[in-house]
């Protein structure tokens, strides 16, 4: 399986997971839907459908517009509502935390994640392909810890000292550090959280989300393969990663 990232940034996120074989699912309608058709050569038949984590802009701000190109959404009764609109009730599928759903040939089961949104979730993917996915992005901490992880996904929005000088030199309010705290990921926790779980089985960890102001991506990205001795990425636009099993 291939793992395509067509944004990962509070301008916007959206992942592809592609099988080698079968349906794709994608995770998040925060690009434009162009974008996400071109990256699937406008193949929109093969959607096994498409989880959204929030109702932010950045995460489903091309909802509406996937659904009225017959795109099936998969999200939280509390996230579809705040999504709203006139929307189509049968391109909306409604999950409950901790259930389990099959799509396509993925197994997902959401769960309750900590933001500033209505019903956020994260979500665990199952898939023959790539063994057992963890997605989590846009929580301060994760409340779950997992069992026989192959692949994660996991925000690492900023760390705590980049943070506070930009408020000392006033590029960042005080509320939006305090928001960004109590909503988002930091490296500290992000590291503590991988280091907490059962990494055995894990082949890939991909950082995703960083804050474009208040992140170093490369010393994040050295410092969390330091702590894990895995195989650590920085989700860009256009980054594509192999999803296996096996570590080959
Ligand atoms: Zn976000
Ligand atoms: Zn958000």
């Amino acid at each position: 399986m291939k793992l395509i990232v067509l944004g990962s940034s509070s301008r916007g996120n959206c992942y592809v997971l592609k099988p080698d074989s079968g349906k794709y699912l994608v995770v998040e309608c925060g690009v434009k839907l162009a974008k996400l058709k071109a990256a699937v050569n406008f193949n929109v038949r093969d959607c096994a459908g498409i989880l959204i984590s929030h109702e932010h802009a950045d995460h489903a701000g091309a909802a509406e517009q996937a659904m009225r190109s017959c795109l099936p959404i998969w999200t939280s009764e509390g996230t579809a509502s705040a999504i709203g609109t006139d929307i189509d009730p049968y391109g909306m599928h409604i999950m409950k935390p901790l259930m389990r759903y099959e799509i396509a040939d993925f197994v997902v089961c959401p769960f309750p994640i900590e933001h500033d949104a209505a019903e956020p979730f994260g979500f665990i993917i199952d898939h023959p392909e790539s063994g057992r996915i963890l997605f989590a992005t846009d929580t301060a901490f994760l409340p779950h810890k997992f069992t026989g992880l192959n692949n994660i996904m996991i925000e690492c929005n900023y760390r705590t000292d980049i943070l506070n000088a930009n408020v000392r030199s006033g590029k960042i309010r005080k509320p939006v550090r305090d928001r960004i705290i109590g909503s988002h990921m930091s490296f500290q926790t992000c590291r503590d959280t991988l280091i907490e779980n059962d990494l055995s089985a894990v082949v890939n960890i991909v950082l995703i989300h960083l804050s474009s102001d208040n992140s170093d991506a490369e010393e994040f990205r050295r410092g969390i393969a330091g702590a894990t001795n895995k195989n650590v990425v920085i989700a860009r636009p256009g980054t594509e990663i192999e999803f296996n099993n096996q570590p080959f």
